[in-house]
Order: structure tokens, then C-alpha cells, then sequence
């Protein structure tokens, strides 16, 4: 309810996202690739701006019993299949998840130096085998090089 009520809530209300379709009780959002300026105040296009800017390497991202897409990603099978199933890890892990998540991929990054932040998260790996996609990476397979180990900024 948290991640209802403190970010999808106030992004729904400012209009930077909408609600597209339901799939098995999953409520699927997409991200508005543009969105009518007039009358938004500079500060608030500014974080528009920022929020827009945040998914330009993205393609979707879940939580309970919902998926948010960035403006281009289609709903895929693989697409459902990797989200579908970090929805069911916040299910299962409740108000946990997110901070679970964050501290694996801290984890990795402050002390496993051959992993990757993103790429060998627990829930990363569990959602790419649950959608069929590849699961283990090398250090030469790392998207931005192998010294690139944090993919959130
Ligand atoms: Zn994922």
C-alpha cells in the first residue's frame, strides 16, 4: 500500500502515469512519453523532466500487484513473465522487498567486486529465469563495460 499510496497514487494524480489494462489481477501503468505543458508549473515539468529521464535505459518495473511500463516497452510475454514475477516477490516479501532489493545490489556492489549490482540481484535472476531469459552474465557481457558495476546512476 505504500508503493500505491506514495508513488503510483501522486504520479497517477500529476498524470505522469496512466492505467492501461489488467492482466490476472495485476493493474499494468505506462509511463507518458509526453506530456502537455501548459499550465504545469517549471518546477514541477522540471521533475517530469527528471522522471522521464530516469527510464531512458528502462523498460518496465513492478511492485504489488502492479506493472509500470515506459512509454516504448510492449507488454511481452517475457515482458509479463520477468515483471509477473518481481510482483510476486513483493507479495511474498511485503514492505521488505524494496529494501531486500536495494541491499543485495549494495551488497554486490560494495563487496562482490566480479558481480554486477543489477544483473546478479536476486530478484533480477529469479525474474530472467521465470521469462526464459538469460540468467548468468560475464564481466565482458556487463551493458556499460566491465567497469560499470551499479546500473541506477
Ligand atoms: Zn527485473
Amino acid at each position: 500500500m505504500m508503493y500505491w499510496g506514495l508513488y503510483l497514487a501522486p504520479l497517477m494524480m500529476l498524470k505522469f502515469i496512466q492505467w492501461e489494462s489488467d492482466r490476472e489481477g495485476v493493474h499494468i501503468f505506462r509511463v507518458n512519453a509526453a506530456l502537455s505543458t501548459w499550465r504545469m508549473q517549471r518546477w514541477l515539468h522540471n521533475v517530469y523532466l527528471w522522471y522521464i529521464a530516469r527510464w531512458k535505459d528502462w523498460g518496465a518495473s513492478a511492485g504489488p500487484y502492479c506493472i509500470t511500463l515506459s512509454p516504448t516497452q510492449q507488454l511481452t510475454e517475457r515482458t509479463w513473465l520477468h515483471e509477473k514475477s518481481h510482483c510476486d516477490d513483493c507479495l511474498k516479501y511485503g514492505w521488505l522487498m524494496p529494501f531486500m532489493y536495494f541491499f543485495h545490489s549494495a551488497w554486490l556492489w560494495l563487496f562482490c567486486k566480479d558481480k554486477h549490482s543489477y544483473l546478479d540481484n536476486f530478484s533480477e535472476r529469479k525474474a530472467r529465469a521465470a521469462a526464459g531469459q538469460k540468467v548468468d552474465f560475464t564481466k565482458e557481457e556487463w551493458p556499460h563495460g566491465e567497469d560499470d558495476r551499479w546500473a541506477w546512476w
